[in-house]
């Protein structure tokens, strides 16, 4: 993409994220990877809502100020642009230390994938950084503990989509939790939708290798054979602890077990 087209996109999307609520005040960042290698990005301290074009910075491609994106353009050469934002639902799982990694969507398995949770690092440090390195290859998203979410895309309006897509399958999955909770597609139907999502091409193989839960029931492999059993991932996604989650009839069924095994 060429510099003038970037900043009119940098300018709508950021936008789109202000109206959205998935940024307040001067939070998020956006950026934009030009066909020559160098990147435009938004400028600090200013809201992503109230821009211009001509206030976006220029930097190459060793440029410090945002560390984040520069890791995501080297882990992946097929990414050209990248949204960091903080939509309340996606962060309410980073807050509560979970991923978005159940499969109960359908078209989430299809189109995103799942989202895994990178451990907390003090943002625009190394510590950040070295706690997303290794979920960034597989994944077209990611939540960071204790902070927010960060989508990329091979252009701005697929990292966007990517973004929305975290947003709205977080709101989904909590509001089906105040309704009793959700239920999980069983794991055939899981493995057909990654057949027809990888035939479709809207996800290669490589995204077999996901860090999340869903996939490992599944008996498709991954085809690099490094599906990571990451630490920061197992760690932060159940604080250390093992966690069961049982619908109410569920529980009851238990419950009655138990009281018929003691009669
Ligand atoms: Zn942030």
């Amino acid at each position: 993409m060429d510099e003038k087209s970037a900043r009119r996109e940098i300018v709508q999307i950021g936008n789109l994220m202000y109206e959205r609520s998935y940024v307040v005040s001067s939070d998020g960042n956006i950026s934009v990877r030009l066909d020559d290698g160098r990147i435009v990005a938004t400028p600090t301290m200013t809201c992503k809502g109230r821009m211009t074009e001509d206030c976006l910075a220029l930097t190459d491609a060793e440029g410090k100020p945002l560390a984040m994106h520069l890791l995501i353009y080297q882990e992946r050469r097929d990414i050209k642009a990248v949204c960091h934002a903080h939509p309340p639902h996606g962060t309410a799982f980073a807050v509560a230390g979970l991923a978005i990694d159940q499969p109960i969507l359908s078209e989430v398995i299809l189109t995103l994938g799942c989202v895994p949770l990178a451990s907390y690092g003090t943002p625009s440090t190394d510590e950040l950084t070295e706690a997303m390195r290794p979920l960034v290859k597989h994944h077209n998203a990611l939540l960071m503990a204790n902070h927010g979410a960060v989508a990329y895309g091979a252009n701005l309006w697929q990292a966007f989509d990517r973004l929305e897509t975290l947003e709205h399958t977080a709101r989904i999955a909590i509001l089906s939790r105040i309704l009793g909770g959700s239920k999980n597609l069983p794991t055939d139907a899981v493995e057909k939708l990654i057949n027809v999502r990888e035939a479709a091409g809207y996800l290669g193989e490589g995204a077999r290798c996901q860090a999340c839960g869903y996939l490992h029931e599944t008996r498709l492999a991954c085809p690099t054979g490094d599906r990571p059993e990451i630490a920061n991932y197992a760690k932060s996604s159940t604080n250390g602890e093992s966690r069961i989650s049982l619908t109410r009839e569920e529980l009851v069924e238990l419950l009655s077990q138990a009281v018929t095994l003691k009669n």
